[in-house]
């Protein structure tokens, strides 16, 4: 069987999902699977590199190959221009290494179903669900688990009803409070407003991004504690990690750039928190319909109060990344993660037909 590697993307998270995709080149069984990579370039194009029939030695690099945009550009002769249908075929299992818009939304997802391809990660549902704020609060809050209040709002109500919308803000959240595009990830758009002057940047900010927002009130000093869910029909959820930080917010520098943030796993919870924690995350990822796998982020309060804050259905993961981190410690090693997933997705489908 051959994997369809696909790999960069339109969204924020290209760079990442670069090396996501280099991580899991490297484990992927080559005795069970061909490899082709395909590389999405900022633009959108889709370029198919050279089929992969073995681990390509340390050296080998896929961003060097076809990944850069101008060397591509300049030498055509390193990829070739491909539609999604000329790689995606029968006998193929498409791995989405992607994040954020157009690769964890739900929207590529739609394209394997169509064509009906078995597929890594969440299904369509699950990964719109997932990527939009909004709704999985809605979601959340139907499910029991607790998050902080919050106020949705249109582009439209914003342009029409601001007065109003300022006061509920005041009134039904205080200052400060989070402002954040509902459907996006890497903290792009999101920004703490402390009075009601910055509130109203920090909405058309959002705006620019979205045309739907959330407004949240805002956590001082809280941990972040984030856990892994992975399965189909029958979901288990990994030990708890921290993520430690030196500022309170974990902004897109300090994700991507800085890499001043350090994970401590497991997390260290008592027991009580920690089977809470495993019991929201497994109701949240059943709440969004939830299959192959699901980061789950939470804050915990000092006093041990517990809000969900979102999940990510295609979370980083190289393996460094939080998510492959947590199975690690939970006993999954990286390759048995990578081949539990394609075996996840496998199932999927042959319970579809
Ligand atoms: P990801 O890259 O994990 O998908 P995201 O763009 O979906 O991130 P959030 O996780 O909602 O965005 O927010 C980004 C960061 O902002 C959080 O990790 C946290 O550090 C901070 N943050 C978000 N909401 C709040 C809040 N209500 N109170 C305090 N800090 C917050
Ligand atoms: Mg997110
Ligand atoms: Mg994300
Ligand atoms: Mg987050």
């Amino acid at each position: 069987m051959e994997i369809v590697l696909l790999y960069g993307g339109k969204s924020a998270e290209h760079d990442i999902s670069i090396l996501t995709a280099q991580s899991i080149i490297q484990t992927i069984d080559y005795h069970r699977y061909a490899v082709q990579p395909v590389y999405i370039k900022q633009d959108g194009i889709w370029v198919a590199g050279e089929k992969l029939t073995q681990a390509p030695d340390k050296e080998w690099s896929l961003t060097l190959e076809i990944a850069d945009d101008a060397k591509y550009g300049a030498d055509q002769s390193t990829g070739r221009e491909v539609v999604p249908t000329d790689v995606l075929s029968e006998n193929t299992l498409a791995f989405p290494a992607l994040h954020g818009p157009n690769g964890e939304d739900g929207t590529i997802q739609g394209l394997f179903e169509t064509l009906n391809i078995p597929y890594v990660g969440a299904g369509v549902l699950a990964s719109a669900a997932g990527m939009d704020k909004l709704v999985s609060k809605y979601l959340f809050e139907k499910a029991g688990i607790p998050q902080l209040p919050y106020i949705g709002l249109t582009q439209y109500e914003w342009q029409t009803e601001q007065e109003t919308l300022l006061n509920a803000i005041q009134n039904q959240l205080g200052y400060p409070v989070f402002v954040k595009p509902a459907n996006l990830g890497s903290s792009v758009g999101i920004s703490q407003a402390n009075t009601p002057d910055e509130v109203v940047d920090s909405i058309n900010l959002a705006l620019q991004f979205d045309r739907r927002v959330v407004v949240e009130e805002s956590l001082a000093n809280a941990r972040e504690v984030e856990l892994a869910v992975m399965g189909n029909d029958y979901p288990k959820v990994s030990v708890p990690g921290e993520l430690v930080k030196e500022q309170g917010f974990y902004d897109y520098e300090e994700k991507y750039i800085n890499n001043t943030v350090q994970m401590a796993i497991p997390a260290h919870v008592s027991d009580d928190l920690m089977a809470q924690l495993q019991t929201y995350a497994k109701q949240a990822y059943v709440v969004i319909d939830g299959s192959g796998l699901t980061r789950c982020d939470f804050f915990v309060t000092q006093d041990e109060k517990i809000y969900i804050n979102e999940v990510n259905t295609l979370p980083g993961f190289t393996q460094f990344s939080m998510y492959p981190s947590l199975w690690e410690a939970t006993g999954k090693p990286y390759a048995q993660l990578i081949q539990e997933l394609l075996d996840l997705a496998m199932q999927r489908y042959e319970q579809k037909q």
